[in-house]
């Protein structure tokens, strides 16, 4: 039989939390985002095909450590201590910690301005750490949320005073919801730049194909054409 050749691309399982735009989000019941567009374009230079499940943050990690999820991509921030228990692509994106509040119920200017305040973060993210770090660990003042979602919602409903989260998605957030007089601010002195990975199960063949893919990505101008799409509207 003649025709075309076919390729057997292997599907390697996706986890996300996609309530954090412009990263990864829903529209039309389908994940989208930065993320999506450059985990896509990664996968297929490496001859993968990616399958992409709003799992949610905590299940996400589970699922990496059972090794029932192939790959992790949710904005995830390399760390110290994730690093123990994950493996990390090489970073494809810097990040920092920014606070979103309503503008006239509270007045922030530095991280410092966090304590005393009523905090809502994302369970488990560099955000909460952030904010413990200002307000104490096991501070009665935070309150954590299982989603970027419904931390939005807890400051927008004035269920909390500010919320800790990463810069781009404030921004956008800020953007999205234009007469919710939100302000952001970050605080350089206090906060340091993170850089997100794919995360990987500990000891995963996939590393050094998808790092060397996702160098690619980055010399072919794919990488400048995802962020231009997602960044630069
Ligand atoms: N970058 C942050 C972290 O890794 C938040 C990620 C997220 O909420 N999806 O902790």
């Amino acid at each position: 039989k003649g025709g075309a050749k076919t390729e057997e691309k292997k599907v390697l399982n996706v986890g996300t939390e996609a309530t954090f735009a412009p990263f990864e989000f829903m529209e039309k019941g389908e994940v989208t985002g930065f993320d999506v567009d450059l985990l896509n374009a990664v996968a297929e230079e490496a001859g993968y095909e990616v399958k992409i499940d709003n799992t949610g943050w905590d299940a996400m990690f589970a699922g990496l450590q059972s090794k029932q999820l192939d790959i992790g991509m949710a904005g995830v921030t390399i760390t110290d201590e994730r690093v123990e228990s994950y493996d990390f692509s090489d970073p494809y994106f810097e990040s920092k910690t920014m606070i979103a509040f309503k503008e006239g119920k509270v007045d922030i200017k530095t991280a410092k301005d966090l304590k005393g305040k009523k905090l809502g973060v994302q369970n488990g993210t560099t955000g909460q750490f952030a904010a413990e770090k200002v307000a104490g660990k096991n501070s009665p003042d935070i309150s954590k949320y299982e989603t970027a979602a419904l931390m939005f919602q807890a400051l927008q409903g004035d269920n909390v005073q500010a919320a800790v989260t990463d810069i781009a998605v404030a921004l956008e957030y800020q953007k999205n919801n234009p007469d919710a007089g939100i302000q952001t601010v970050t605080d350089d002195e206090e906060f340091e730049s993170e850089y997100y990975g794919i995360v990987f199960p500990k000891g995963s063949g996939l590393v050094d194909e998808f790092n060397s893919a996702l160098n690619t990505v980055i010399d072919n101008g794919k990488y400048a054409e995802i962020y231009k799409k997602w960044f630069d509207k």
